[in-house]
Formats: structure tokens, sequence, C-alpha cells
């Protein structure tokens, strides 16, 4: 089957997809952590903001992307905040599932948040919660990556470790 089209600019439907899983997944994290007290969504929504700050300030500055509009808008919001990186470094970066754990975290803290819950005390809106988060983190992310952001990625085209990192594991 032919390759789709690499996207310059995605359009804003694909921007607002991509985000509107983020921010359903913090919002499902933030409520499971509540529970347990505001400290913990506070170090929760820190906890975000320097994995976000990490990305735009690391990643994005040397991205295909940088000053366009990525699947996740990230591109252009990048460019409004930092200096444009060397984009040769994008490519050539190495990446392994210990550098990608942080990701995971965003939703699986607070599924173990909920499943440490459930165990003081079984309530069905913990228990949808968790499940609902589980399937956004992996089907969701696996879905928005796959059929909107990836697909259609000019950097994928170029060379993005991400992209490398998950097709050698659906290689072997
Ligand atoms: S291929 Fe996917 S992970 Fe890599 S830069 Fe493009 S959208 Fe991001």
């Amino acid at each position: 089957m032919q390759e789709p089209g690499c996207k310059e600019n995605y359009p804003t439907a694909i921007v607002i997809g991509s985000n509107l899983l983020s921010l359903l997944i913090y919002g499902i994290g933030a409520f499971i952590l509540f529970r347990f007290g505001i400290i913990w969504v506070i170090g929760y929504v820190f906890f975000i903001l320097i994995l976000e700050f990490r990305l735009l300030s690391g990643h994005c500055v040397d991205c295909f992307y940088y000053g366009k509009t990525c699947a996740f808008g990230k591109g252009r919001l990048s460019s409004m905040f930092f200096q444009k990186g060397n984009p040769e470094k994008f490519s050539q970066m190495t990446l392994t599932w210990k550098d990608i754990i942080p990701d995971f975290l965003m939703f699986m803290i607070p599924v173990l948040a909920g499943i440490l819950l459930l165990i003081q005390e079984f309530t069905w809106i913990v228990f949808i919660l968790i499940i609902t988060l589980f399937l956004l983190g992996f089907l969701g992310n696996a879905l928005v990556r796959g059929q909107l952001a990836c697909r259609y990625c000019k950097q994928r085209e170029i060379g993005c470790p991400a992209e490398r990192l998950f097709n050698k594991t659906k290689k072997s």
C-alpha cells in the first residue's frame, strides 16, 4: 500500500484531536490523584510541566516542525519560547525504552494510585477511570501517533528516533 503524503503543516482538526487525548489523560489522572489530596495533583501537574518543558526546549527545537504546525502544535509553541536548534541532532539522536519511561508514568502514576484506592475501597467510578486511563494511555496514544501524527510526519521521513524504536520493537 502506498504511504500517505507528509504534511508540511498539520490541519487544526488533527492538532485538536491529538491534544484532546493528552488533556483527557491529564484530567482523569488529576481526578484520581485528587482523592489522595490536592498536593498530589500539584505534584502531578508539576511533573507534566517538566516533561513538556523538556520536550519543547530539548527536542522540538531540533525538529523539522520547529516554527510549523506539527500534529501536536508544539513546533509553533516551541518557536515562541526557544531558539531554533540543530535539525541534524534530531535524526541522529538515539532513544531507548528507558528514555520514554517518564511519558508512560504520566498515565501509569494515576493508574497505580487508582489501584491503591480500589484496594482500600472498591468503587465503580475509580475502576472505570483506571480502565479508561489504561486504554487511552496505550491504545489511544498508539492510535493518535499511528493514524494522525507519525503517519503524515515529515520528520519521520528525515529520521525519527521514536519511530525507529517502535519499528524495531514491531519487527523483533
Ligand atoms: S514520527 Fe512521530 S514521534 Fe517522530 S517526530 Fe514525527 S510525530 Fe513525532
